[in-house]
């Protein structure tokens, strides 16, 4: 087989280790039943009929396409690649390309939903897509993942565009991955049209604050919750699930503003210090060894056991559907926030509301991204460029606007933070709708 010749993710080295997965992408078929659930619900609260509930639930336009790729062997492979557009209705389409072996266009039809809610939720003139391959990044080259990439963007190339569909990194993918999209892209237009991806490196247009922004807005909106119960970050302990782009900024971050980062994991295992985790030596072990499994300064925990930790502050920032009924029933934190899309299933959800734990959703807490995505935008659309400060100093305005939006309606209206979240979301989409009128 041939070897991964470059880091592909976050704080993800080179090599994949030698540690068996402990957990494979649980609950993954699940997450368009979670977000129709979440959808069905907002509907119901805000009264809508049948036949807007069917719009706003369909997705405008999917793109299924064949991903050959020559291997550095020579030998051939064919993967499955998707672009949803769940809807374009406020502005063009906005949303990551994963990487993952369980990818399907269920999936991207979920992961696109989340997006657009997310987008009218942070008020971005943005609609939501989502893409995806079925290729597990970390046993490929960099060139294979080149050509991968590149075969995928030419295929939905039509579909694209700055003012189309903009794409972004996600699960398995990185700058990298954008800067070959938009290569790709640009060369075939015939010249250099920055604002197609997002997240991109620096010195291709990329902004200031994008790697660490989700990272950054879910650390906002948990010293918002926070706040709001009368409790400071620094007087907390956390345990994050997921130690790629958004997790392992996250522990850094919560761990720099003085909390206690007690549990880090990533899908070959975790660490655990009830003293609280290193996390610069963590950062220096997994850039040498691939994994924060094996790091000498904690004791071994597995992925579920993360889930139960006594902690106070609960950050699953991995993958879909690991709170289910069964793990969401061990939760001891009090506040649950969702740096991943999607980590809590309609019955998870149910159990933590039963058991009084705040949950800070997905839609709302990793928003972060994408608005530092739309920063990017902006930025590549004027050819001018913000300092980091400027960026850093919009990101929090704009993450504790819309928290404070949805802790308001939640209160006024006796709602969970995700039903209120969704609320704002969906009934933003609807009134575009609404204000546009159908075509013809
Ligand atoms: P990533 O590929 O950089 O990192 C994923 C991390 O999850 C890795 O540490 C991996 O080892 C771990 N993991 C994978 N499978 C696991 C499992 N079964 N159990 C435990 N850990 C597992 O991805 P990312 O960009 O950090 O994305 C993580 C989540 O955050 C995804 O749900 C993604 O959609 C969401 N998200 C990402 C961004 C962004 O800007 N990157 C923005 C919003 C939401």
């Amino acid at each position: 087989m041939t070897t991964t010749s470059e880091p592909h993710t976050g704080a993800t080295p080179p090599e994949a280790p030698d540690h068996p997965p402990t957990r494979q992408q649980p609950g993954a078929g699940s997450a368009i039943t979670t977000a129709r659930s979440q959808l069905a619900t907002a509907v119901e609260i805000l009264g809508y009929d049948d036949g807007l509930h069917e719009m706003l639930g369909t997705p405008r336009r999917e793109i299924n396409v064949s991903v050959p790729l020559r291997r550095d062997d020579g030998k051939i492979e064919l993967f499955h690649g998707f672009r949803v557009q769940h809807n374009v209705s406020r502005g063009p389409g906005k949303g990551g390309l994963r990487y993952h072996p369980s990818v399907d266009v269920d999936e991207v039809r979920a992961l696109a939903m989340w997006m657009t809610w997310k987008c009218a939720i942070v008020d971005l003139p943005y609609g939501g897509a989502k893409g995806g391959v079925s290729i597990d990044p970390t046993g490929y080259s960099q060139a294979e993942l080149e050509r991968v990439t590149r075969r995928y963007t030419s295929e939905i190339m039509p579909v694209i565009g700055p003012e189309r569909d903009i794409m972004a990194p996600d699960m398995g993918t990185n700058e990298q991955t954008m800067a070959w999209v938009m290569d790709t892209y640009s060369v075939n237009q015939g010249y250099t049209i920055p604002a197609v991806v997002t997240g991109k490196p620096i010195p291709v247009g990329g902004s200031l604050g994008r790697a660490t922004a989700t990272s950054s807005g879910v650390v906002h909106t948990t010293k918002a919750a926070l706040a709001d119960a009368g409790v400071e970050l620094r007087d907390v302990s956390v345990a994050v699930q997921g130690f790629g782009k958004v997790g392992s900024h996250a522990a850094a971050i919560f761990a720099g503003e003085g909390a206690r980062v007690v549990a880090v994991s990533d899908q070959h295992g975790g660490v655990h210090d009830p003293d609280g985790l290193d996390i610069r030596s963590l950062f220096e072990h997994v850039d040498a060894t691939g994994s924060v499994v094996g790091f000498e300064r904690g004791e071994p925990i597995d992925n579920t056991s993360l889930l139960a930790l006594d902690v106070d502050v609960l950050v699953p920032a991995a993958v879909e559907g690991v709170l289910d009924e069964i793990t969401a029933d061990a939760v001891q934190a009090r506040w649950v926030v969702e740096g991943a899309n999607g980590p809590t299933t309609a019955g998870g959800d149910r159990i933590l509301a039963k058991k009084g734990v705040t949950v800070v959703p997905d839609v709302l807490a990793n928003a972060g991204g994408v608005v530092v995505s739309y920063f990017e935008w902006v930025q590549a659309n004027q050819a001018y460029w913000w300092t980091a400060q400027e960026i850093g100093e919009k990101l929090e305005l704009r993450m504790l606007s819309a928290y404070a939006d949805v802790a308001a309606l939640a209160r006024r209206e006796e709602l969970s933070l995700r039903d209120a979240a969704l609320v704002i979301g969906v009934k933003r989409v609807a009134e575009a709708h609404q204000i546009r009128g159908l075509y013809p």
